[in-house]
């Protein structure tokens, strides 16, 4: 570091390297105070930078198989993405009651499936029983099986 500043000094004289901004910035406030002005402006920059469009792009992206919600893509075949891109009909009642879900995108990208914010609007009577159709269709196989089981004995 040194032996090189000095080899650059036979060339150039070192104050000149020191930009002027710089120095005329330094002597105008105290290390405090830069510091100060340091951690307010990391802060924007990071608010800057989250809401850049580049920014969300890159985060509102499966890492599964990279369609880019942000851009309404998702493959039907992938866990992380779960059918849909940042948002799809309320998940209980598909959609009945009209509300929409926003996708957690940190829970999908944490637990490599697609997680979802958001409510039904619809009677909790009501939507029970959109919950019992989905376990009663998923089970389909299992009740079938039982019942063949009971038909053979
Ligand atoms: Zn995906
Ligand atoms: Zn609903």
């Amino acid at each position: 570091m040194f032996a090189s500043n000095a080899e650059c000094s036979a060339k150039t004289s070192s104050s000149s390297n020191i930009p002027s901004f710089a120095a005329t910035f330094a002597q105008q406030i105290s290390p405090e105070e830069f510091d100060r002005q340091k951690v307010v402006y990391t802060k924007q920059a990071v608010a800057e930078l989250q809401n850049s469009e580049e920014f969300k792009r890159w985060l509102q992206k499966c890492s599964c198989c990279s369609s880019s919600w942000y851009d309404g893509q998702f493959s039907t075949q992938c866990q992380e993405c779960g059918g849909f891109a940042m948002s799809r009909p309320c998940g209980i009642c598909l959609g009945h009651c009209g509300a929409t879900w926003y996708r957690d995108i940190d829970m999908s990208h944490k637990m490599k499936e697609g997680h979802w914010n958001g409510k039904c609007y619809l009677p909790e009577s009501e939507q029970r029983h959109f919950i019992l159709q989905h376990l009663v269709g998923n089970d389909e196989d299992t009740l079938v099986d039982a019942l063949t089981d009971l038909g053979n004995t």
